[in-house]
């Protein structure tokens, strides 16, 4: 059985007073919901603990970031262990901007993937191709490449700790999105990579990202082997996030 899951990525944006507007509205609506969604709100780090405050029972917080080390003196970073003791349950790493931006490498994305299972915190292990690699007919074999990396020291129980969301750069904040059929034929191909690293593929969570609205998220929400979301701007308005966790189809999870 596979969780389905809708998390909203606020990047860098955000304030006390989106947290008090969206929050308490996002909790009341996801818990008349009878789809199974699991809503996750992954606000900036400075709002976690705000969030979680309004959040109860009804929605889990994530952050989006942790640092590969365990503590020390590493000015301005945040750590696995500080984001368990802070109630989230989920962590995204490998994110495409801290890529771009920060130059987070495979590498560098399994460590903190290892810093976060030894804390028992959820790993939303981001993953995609550029628009280049995608038009040069190399997207699997990058995608399957990062997955592999990044994923590489997981075993056993671990695996329950880990969702892979698969967000094709070129639609992150664009509002390109994968087609239904290409995005499901990526998961498909991740879901694969998972069998061959010796993962339980059947039950780990794969969510789409990329330019996901109200609008066509109940397509790809359809898709055998995508389920769920990692939400960016359209996660900022709670009307909207709302739409999206009412895309996702009733009945039983995978
Ligand atoms: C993201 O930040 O992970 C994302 C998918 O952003 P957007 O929904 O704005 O494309």
């Amino acid at each position: 059985m596979r969780r389905k899951i809708v998390a909203g990525n606020w990047k860098m944006n955000g304030s006390t007073d989106l947290v008090e507007k969206l929050v308490g509205y996002v909790r009341s609506e996801v818990s008349s919901l009878d789809n199974g969604v699991e809503a996750v709100i992954i606000p900036p780090a400075l709002y976690v603990r705000d969030v979680k405050a309004l959040a109860g029972d009804e929605l889990a917080v994530g952050v989006q970031n942790v640092s590969r080390w365990e503590s020390g003196a590493y000015t301005g970073e945040v750590s696995a262990s500080m984001a368990r003791d802070c109630g989230c349950g989920y962590a995204l790493v490998g994110h495409s901007e801290r890529r771009q931006y920060f130059a987070e490498t495979d590498a560098v994305v399994a460590e903190k993937v290892a810093q976060l299972l030894s804390h028992g915190v959820v790993a939303i292990v981001c993953v995609g191709e550029t628009l280049a690699e995608r038009e040069a007919g190399q997207a699997e074999a990058i995608v399957s490449d990062q997955v592999r990396t990044a994923l590489a020291g997981v075993s056993g129980d671990d695996w329950q700790k880990i969702v892979v969301a698969y967000e094709p750069v070129w639609a992150i904040g664009t509002g390109k999105t994968a087609t239904s059929a290409d995005a499901q034929s990526m998961h498909r191909s991740i879901r694969g990579v998972l069998e061959e690293l010796g993962a339980p593929a059947d039950r780990i969570s794969l969510l789409y990202g990329g330019s996901v609205k109200a609008d066509n998220a109940a397509a790809l929400f359809a898709e055998p082997d995508i389920d769920g979301g990692l939400i960016g701007g359209a996660s900022l308005i709670a009307q909207d996030f709302m739409s999206i966790c009412q895309a996702m189809p009733a009945g039983p999870e995978s």
